[in-house]
């Protein structure tokens, strides 16, 4: 590893300009778990690293008057185990349950998680079913959009160099809708997703007929998606098997999986149709009983 100046920020304001003034070679730093293995593999070299960990504004998980807000600081290991996560956004914190070992989601972050925009981050696609968004913090103060905008490409955010996620947040609407999150990788834990997936299903009253489904995959493309096809497929459908397995092909086609030493495309495309019925078969079983 190449030598490096560290600096401890205490606040927003301060990590921001310590960012600003170091541009272009400078990055924050949160848990470390993704960004220190980087630079011991010299992949890539920052002369500064600006430690947020002690950033008080992007710390705890809160209901809001918007919705559930996550900082960005949160563990996986806290989002997991958190009572309203796990309340209001269970396959929120399955996903996060499901990161690596007990040592990666003791040290990881929601935030470096999302931020990193590797494709198959176990935590992008129950956020996105949830319709998060996401609060940025920067010179300008501070903005909020849509978590899906965050993901431009593999690896590629759409924060400027000196901007920071704040935190999450799941809007008060979709608080305890019936979602499920899934995970398929080469082994049964401890594992990167060959590709993840998560559902979040409404029904008529009676549960016959799909009202709305939102459908989000992880791994499959340059950055986590919507199955977009699939989900207006599934609108005003009724629940039956067939009508799971022709999603499951739509979000196939939604989807542009490659070929890559983990798995090939076509495995990745007959995954994604086991994935889609699996997490829209788990939100179906998570909705109470009529
Ligand atoms: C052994 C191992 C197993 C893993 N298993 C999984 C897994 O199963 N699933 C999975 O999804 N990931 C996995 N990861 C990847 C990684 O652990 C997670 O993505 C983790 O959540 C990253 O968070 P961090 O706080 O450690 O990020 P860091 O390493 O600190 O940062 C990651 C990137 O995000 C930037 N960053 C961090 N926080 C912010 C912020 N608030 N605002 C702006 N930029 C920020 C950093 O500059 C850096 O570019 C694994 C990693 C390892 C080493």
């Amino acid at each position: 590893m190449k030598h490096f100046e560290y600096f401890s920020a205490h606040s927003a304001e301060e990590a921001v300009a310590l960012l600003q003034k170091y541009s272009p070679d400078a990055l924050p730093i949160a848990g470390g778990t993704e960004l220190l293995v980087r630079m011991k593999q010299n992949l890539i070299h920052p002369k500064v690293l600006v430690d947020i960990t002690h950033v008080p504004e992007f710390q705890g998980i809160a209901l809001t008057e918007d919705g559930l807000r996550i900082g960005s600081l949160v563990t996986h290991a806290e989002v997991a185990a958190s009572p309203l996560v796990r309340q209001y956004a269970p396959a929120v914190a399955a996903a996060s349950g499901s990161v690596g070992a007990v040592q990666t989601r003791n040290l990881g972050t929601l935030g470096g998680n999302l931020v990193s925009c590797v494709p198959s981050i176990d935590s992008a696609p129950a956020l996105l079913v949830l319709e998060a968004q996401a609060v940025v913090f920067g010179v300008n103060g501070r903005r909020q959009f849509p978590l899906t905008e965050l993901f431009v490409g593999p690896r590629c955010s759409s924060l400027t160099p000196a901007e920071l996620l704040e935190a999450v947040i799941i809007p008060r609407h979709n608080l305890g809708k019936p979602a499920c999150f899934s995970k398929f990788g080469r082994r049964k834990a401890l594992t990167i997703a060959l590709v993840n997936a998560a559902a979040c299903v409404e029904t008529n009253p009676e549960r016959t007929h799909f009202s709305q489904v939102r459908l989000a995959l992880g791994a499959v493309a340059p950055t986590p998606i919507r199955a977009y096809t699939a989900e207006a497929y599934l609108a005003g459908k009724p629940v039956a098997q067939e009508v799971l397995l022709e999603a499951g092909r739509l979000a196939a086609e939604d989807a542009k999986p490659i070929d890559d030493f983990r798995a090939s495309a076509e495995y990745r495309r007959h995954l994604i149709g086991v994935l889609t019925r699996r997490v829209i078969e788990g939100a179906l079983a998570g909705m109470p009983k009529v």
